[in-house]
Order: structure tokens, then sequence, then C-alpha cells
């Protein structure tokens, strides 16, 4: 049974982070219209678009420019809440942007760091016995996959008495150490291309959830008494690109013609946006299955952190601009 340790209520760490404008990109012309001028502001300078009516600063807890390494994101940004689960306290990290704004990129970076520290801190702590779980998932048109399992079928959501939301049959697989990630992430990476052989762009529109589970144990009371037992998992979600948020919102009458709406990102963002307020009261977990399966890392002690991915490009200002006023919403 989980055990969680009592903190204080907190809000969601938002960060910004901005990538380089690709050699294609450069190759192509393409203009930088954003800067980041300190560790907590991000400007947008068009000089041909001066005058317009949008806010030009945008101030969040952290933000990184694009020569940032995923190192300095994960050190400064994701550690503390990451490393959480050692203590017992659920946490989650989300990667939300438009494709190609450097989501993959920057969760992969960081998902490896914190098993790398996670590790680490396992060896240093021989009085505790520690058990690691690895479980992968992908969500895509509201259908839940395991990616560690080459069977196809979609995996049902059960509602567990103690444990909440649980994903029946999920491959949940001991973690040996950093190589062992590297060796399933790359399993998981290849089951997430079959699937796009058969229909194009679907990394762009499903999510991918990596959760690490950790118990662990004081060694003294082994066997004897599991009140000392503490258990708690990090998920690391790789959104699907957040303008399938956007044209489902615009799309307005033309969403009966068959324009797909991504139901768990519309939901994430409702829920993001209540909890920004504060975590009491009703919250609409039920709606999607993203929210759902999340919501042990969500809510109660919970700790967030949503790391919003931005191309600098002139071409992209529009979707720029909407992962902006989302993370505007989660602060
Ligand atoms: P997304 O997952 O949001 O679609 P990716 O993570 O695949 O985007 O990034 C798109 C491309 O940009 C990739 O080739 C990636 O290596 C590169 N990239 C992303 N972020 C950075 C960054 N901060 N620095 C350098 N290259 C990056
Ligand atoms: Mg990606």
């Amino acid at each position: 049974k989980m055990q969680g340790v009592s903190g204080r209520e907190e809000k969601i760490l938002v960060l910004v982070r901005l990538r380089p404008l690709s050699e294609k990109e450069i190759a192509s012309s393409e203009v930088a219209d954003w800067e980041c001028i300190n560790d907590t502001t991000i400007l947008y300078r068009n000089t041909l678009r001066e005058g317009s009516t949008f806010p030009s600063a945008y101030t969040f807890d952290r933000v990184f420019r694009g020569d940032c390494s995923t190192r300095q994101v994960y050190e400064e940004g994701a550690r503390e809440i990451a490393l959480s689960v050692v203590s017992g306290i659920n946490s989650s990290i989300f990667a939300y942007g438009q494709t190609s704004s450097g989501k993959t990129y920057t969760m992969n970076g960081i998902t490896e760091y914190t098993v790398a520290e996670m590790f680490d801190y396992i060896h240093r702590h021989e009085e505790r016995a520690f058990v690691v779980k690895f479980s992968a998932i992908e969500i895509y048109n509201e259908a839940v996959r395991d990616l560690l399992s080459t069977d196809n079928t979609p995996l049902r959501l059960l509602d567990d008495p103690d444990r909440g939301t649980i994903v029946e049959k999920l491959t949940e697989e001991p973690l040996r150490d950093w190589n062992h990630l590297k060796e399933l992430l790359s399993i998981c990476e290849a089951q997430r291309q079959i699937g796009e052989t058969l229909l194009n762009e679907k990394s762009s529109r499903s999510h991918q959830i990596i959760r690490l589970g950790i118990e662990s144990s004081a060694r003294e009371f082994l066997g004897k008494d599991n009140s000392t037992t503490l258990a708690a998992s990090v998920s690391f979600i790789d959104l699907a690109g957040s303008e399938r948020a956007s044209q489902a919102l615009s799309a307005g009458a033309r969403l009966k013609e068959g324009c797909h709406i991504n139901r768990s990102l519309l939901t994430l963002g409702t829920v993001i946006r209540k909890l920004s307020k504060g975590r009491q009261g009703h919250i609409n977990y039920r709606d999607s299955k993203l929210t759902r399966i999340l919501q042990p890392s969500l809510g109660g002690n919970a700790r967030t952190a949503i790391i919003c991915t931005l191309s600098p490009a002139r071409s992209h200002v529009e979707q720029t601009r909407n992962t902006l006023l989302f993370a505007c919403c989660a602060k």
C-alpha cells in the first residue's frame, strides 16, 4: 500500500526551454524572435510586429536559453522534483510544446539523468532495500498500449480500491541500472515506431508516459514491520504536440467534420489550470485516460513540473505563443 509523506501544498513548477534554431531552419533563412533576457523572463522581439497586441515579456519560475544543456535543465529545474520519489513522494514531469520544439530531446535526457542519480542514491543508502520498476505506455486516440509488449491490444484501466486507477496487465520491469534503462528506452522507441508506419504523424498525436516506481524499506525491519516501507513513483510524460489542442480549440464548426480532438491533452489543460489554483476541490481527472492514469502523480502531495518547450522560429510564433499561454495558466 502506498504510504506518502505528508508535505505542504505546492504550486506546479513551470519551466520554459527555448531550443536553438536548427541547421535546416538557419539554412532556410529562418529568424529567431525569442530571447531569454535573464533566468526567469523570455521576450518576444520582432521589430516587424512592434505595437502588436500580445504581451512581449513572459515570466516563469525558470527559463532556459537555447544554449543551455539538458543537464542544466535537469539540475536546475527537474532534479529536486524527480528525486523526491526516493523519499516516498509521487511526482510527474511533463514536456509540453508543439511538435519539433524539443519535448522528446528534453524528456529523454531528464529520464536518464534521474535514473543515474537514483541508482547513486540507492548505492549510498545500503541501510534500505530498494526495488525500482519501469513501465512505459503510449496513449493514442484514448487507447492505452504497453510499450514493453509486442501485443498491440489496448489495455484497460481498472479502479483499484487501494491504488486508484491502474493499467491492467501492464508490464513492470524491475530496473537494474542505467544501462538497463537505455535498453528499455530503445525497446519503447521501437514499439512506438511500429505504429508510426501505419499511421503517419502518430508520435505528434500520442502521449508517452515512462513511470519509475520505487519501493524501499529499512533492512533492519525487513520481513517484520512494513510501516517503514516507502512507495512512490515518478512519471515522465512526453505529451502529444500541443498544436493538437489549439487546432481542436480553433477548429470550431469544422470539428464535426472529423478533426481529431485530443481529449487527453485538453483535459490535462483543464486539470492543470485547476491544480494551479490549489490542489483541493473537484478536479476532472476522470475525463481522459491520461489524467486518470496520472491522478496519483498530480493530486494530493504529488510534486509536478512542466517543461514548456519552444521553437524560437518566426514561422512558429503562433504555436509558441499558445504554449506560453498554457504555461502562464499553469503557474
Ligand atoms: P518534439 O519531441 O517536441 O517533436 P524533438 O525533441 O524531437 O521535438 O526535437 C526536434 C529536433 O530538434 C530534434 O532533432 C532534436 O534533436 C532537436 N532539438 C530539440 N531541442 C534541442 C536543444 N535544446 N538543443 C539542440 N537540439 C535540440
Ligand atoms: Mg517527440
